[in-house]
């Protein structure tokens, strides 16, 4: 479960995220949605510390992210406490971030090897494991440039989810995209969201967003506008912004 509690955030003058406060039930998918500059990547990016929020708080199964609470005073930890934290929250960029100069099996084992201390073997047991999970168990020797980005973006999943993340954010996974490999990524998704694993996923592809999560977010200017089910957000926007979005997109 990801509970966040009243946070804002600016960068200079710019306030991207103003009072947010929302739950992710754990299982849960929850689709994030809006214009360009709404604060969608700033607010995944908050999920796991990479982005320091102004006020607020943000917990993961009960777990402060970044900070531990002393009585009332609350102090940021210390950057390898972060990292370890951080395991448990992946992420998927839209752009895949693989390591070029490993190979698709090396990509995977890597932090596994080094984060989490599994053996090199074990560490390959379990990578072969994911890329059948994400279809591509005949890669594994292959490089990144050797791939099509739909293929590469599968390794980059099958990479987060050898942490073992409670949590998984994706940052329109599919939206660099050439649009004849978009459906194997979403596939991958879709097989996720069944395993029970807590996902958000900022993105553009409504359709997918209606089937596959449990409720829609919609953002605007850094707040939260509206949030419910899929069928209430898409078909039934209670908010006038709401309306006017999914007018321009659908
Ligand atoms: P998009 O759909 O284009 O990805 P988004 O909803 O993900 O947009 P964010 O990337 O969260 O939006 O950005 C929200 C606002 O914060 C934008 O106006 C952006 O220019 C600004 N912003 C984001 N990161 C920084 C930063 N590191 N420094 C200054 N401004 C930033
Ligand atoms: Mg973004």
């Amino acid at each position: 479960e990801v509970e966040i509690h009243g946070v804002s955030k600016s960068f200079g003058d710019l306030k991207v995220l103003d009072d947010i406060a929302l739950t992710f039930p754990a299982g849960s998918v929850t689709a994030i949605i809006g214009p360009s500059g709404s604060g969608k990547s700033t607010l995944l990016r908050t999920i796991n510390h990479l982005e320091r929020v102004d006020r607020g708080l943000i917990a993961v199964d009960g777990e402060l992210i970044g900070y531990r609470r002393d009585g009332d005073a609350l102090h940021e930890l210390r950057e390898k406490d972060i990292l370890a934290r951080r395991t448990e929250i992946g992420m998927v960029f839209q752009n895949f971030n693989l390591f070029p100069h490993l190979t698709v099996l090396e990509n995977i084992t890597e932090a596994p090897v080094t984060v989490r201390g599994l053996s090199r073997p074990e560490a390959e047991a379990q990578a072969r494991e994911l890329l059948a999970r994400v279809g591509l168990e005949d890669k594994a020797d292959a490089y990144p440039r050797q791939l099509s980005g739909g293929q590469q973006q599968r390794v980059a999943i099958a990479r987060t989810l050898a942490l073992r993340p409670k949590v998984l954010l994706f940052d329109e996974p599919t939206s660099a995209l050439d649009p004849e490999l978009v459906g194997e990524v979403l596939d991958v998704i879709k097989e996720l969201a069944r395993s029970g694993i807590t996902l958000v996923i900022v993105t553009h592809e409504i359709g997918f967003a209606r089937e596959v999560a449990d409720s829609i977010v919609f953002m605007e200017q850094g707040r939260v506008i509206e949030a419910g089910a899929p069928d209430q957000i898409l078909t039934r926007p209670k908010h006038p912004r709401t309306a006017a979005f999914l007018a321009k997109v659908l």
